[in-house]
């Protein structure tokens, strides 16, 4: 499908043919299958596969990479834990395709009746600020742009800004299941809607409602020298480890030194995190047919 819109750097990051992608996994099951587990998270490391575009367009199977791995765990058997945790992933790729199957609908229908009723806000204003990066919060602002600019946005990051976009902003997964599937290199209709309604909660399987994602305690987590950060949000690339996940609580005469001008250059926070939180938590408990349930 054509590029998603902004990402010109998408030819070079991923050269189009079936030898590339067996180079791809050969690289990858040399350098970094052995620390899958501990990386994965990781998106400053940035060490998972980046097989998916590859498998989506068909230009290697599932099957192939799985032979791959296993063949390399009964030579190197000490790669066999990470190994195993990285084919498991795979795993996940089947599932969404099954769900797919068996709801084709799974794109634009709540796997999850009840929340059909959930009294999402959809305030443009706020998702026009998470398509653009412009949130005020550093790691949900940094997957944004490079989504926006390369088409590729780190797993853990596409969990953390869509938890951010359904919870903290109130807004509908269609919606963001819609700005990812036009922009992303390996857009898929059966794991980009598993995903997203794993995310909102609404899905089979899913991540229940009430486990609302902190983006600035993710992104302490995940990114902690701002490395991640400072790359894709280059206004705050100056500000010290310490305050690259809060901009907010930098000194204004650091700011000024740096030249960071809150609410000019870098957005102030576009919602209070507690509160936001606090309102997600009762419109979900209000839910109609959950009150039934109770
Ligand atoms: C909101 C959201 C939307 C997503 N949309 C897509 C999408 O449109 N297309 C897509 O291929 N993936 C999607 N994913 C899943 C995941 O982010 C990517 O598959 C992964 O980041 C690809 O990077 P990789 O190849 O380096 O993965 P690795 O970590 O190296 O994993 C290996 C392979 O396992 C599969 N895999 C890994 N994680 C998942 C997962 N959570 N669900 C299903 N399969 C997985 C992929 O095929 C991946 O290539 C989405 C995740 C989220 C949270």
């Amino acid at each position: 499908h054509p590029l998603p819109e902004g990402a010109n750097a998408a030819e070079q990051d991923w050269p189009c043919s079936e030898a590339d992608a067996h180079d791809m996994l050969q690289e990858f099951i040399e350098n970094n299958v052995a620390r899958y587990s501990q990386e994965r998270d990781r998106p400053d490391k940035d060490t998972t596969s980046r097989l998916s575009p590859y498998l989506r367009a068909g230009l290697i199977s599932a099957r192939q990479v799985w032979h791959a791995v296993e063949d390399a765990v009964q030579k190197h058997g000490h790669i066999a834990e990470n190994a195993w945790t990285f084919l498991s992933e795979l795993g996940w790729r089947d599932f969404a395709y099954t769900q797919l199957f068996y709801h084709p609908t799974l794109a634009t229908e709540n796997l999850r009746p009840e929340f059909n009723d959930m009294p999402w806000q959809n305030t443009q204003k706020l998702l026009h600020a998470w398509q653009q990066g412009q949130t005020g919060y550093p790691l949900v602002d940094a997957g944004m742009r490079q989504l926006y600019q390369t088409g590729w946005m780190h797993n853990r990051v596409r969990m953390v800004v869509a938890s951010f976009l359904t919870k903290h902003l109130l807004t509908d997964w269609r919606k963001g299941e819609v700005w990812f599937h036009n922009r992303l290199v390996d857009a898929d209709p059966a794991q980009n809607a598993m995903n997203w309604q794993w995310c909102a909660g609404t899905g089979i399987d899913a991540s229940p409602w009430f486990r609302i994602f902190n983006p600035v305690g993710q992104s302490e987590k995940f990114d902690p020298t701002g490395a991640y950060i400072r790359t894709w949000v280059p206004e705050l690339r100056n500000l010290p480890d310490k305050l690259i996940h809060t901009p907010w609580k930098a000194d204004p005469a650091l700011c000024r030194q740096i030249g960071l001008h809150l609410g000019k250059t870098y957005p102030h926070p576009i919602v209070d995190l507690k509160e936001a939180r606090a309102v997600a938590l009762a419109h979900y408990k209000n839910l109609p047919a959950r009150q039934k349930e109770d």
